[in-house]
């Protein structure tokens, strides 16, 4: 999608160090981190928001947001992390292409 951030970061318009990259992945540090590590995860798919996904493959690429963040962890070596997802304005969601929020103190 030509004016989602997120599209923009995967597809390298927007130079951005990549702490994870894969195939269909990539995972940079949030620009106003809310921890000491504060990092999203995305599908290089622009997916719009997680409560409205219809399509099952939109739901596989999705769950494997949590594998990344596993590896990111064991990567890291971080011990003890918040995850979340936020879905819609009213909960919180401000960038609406799907993305994992990996957030530590540790
Ligand atoms: P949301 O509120 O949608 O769940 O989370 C969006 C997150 O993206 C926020 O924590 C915000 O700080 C981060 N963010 C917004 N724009 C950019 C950007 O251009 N680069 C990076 N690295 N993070 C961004
Ligand atoms: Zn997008």
């Amino acid at each position: 999608m030509t004016d989602c951030i997120f599209c923009k970061i995967a597809n390298k318009e927007i130079p951005t160090e990549l702490i994870y990259e894969d195939e269909n992945y990539v995972a940079f540090n949030d620009i106003a981190p809310k921890a000491k590590t504060h990092i999203l995860i995305i599908p290089k798919k622009h997916i719009e928001r997680f409560d409205e996904i219809e399509s099952t493959e939109d739901l596989k690429l999705t769950e494997w947001l949590f594998t990344v963040a596993h590896k990111i962890i064991k990567q890291k070596n971080l011990h003890g992390c918040r995850l979340q997802v936020n879905c819609g304005k009213d909960h919180g969601q401000e960038v609406f292409h799907i993305h994992l929020h990996l957030l530590s103190n540790s």
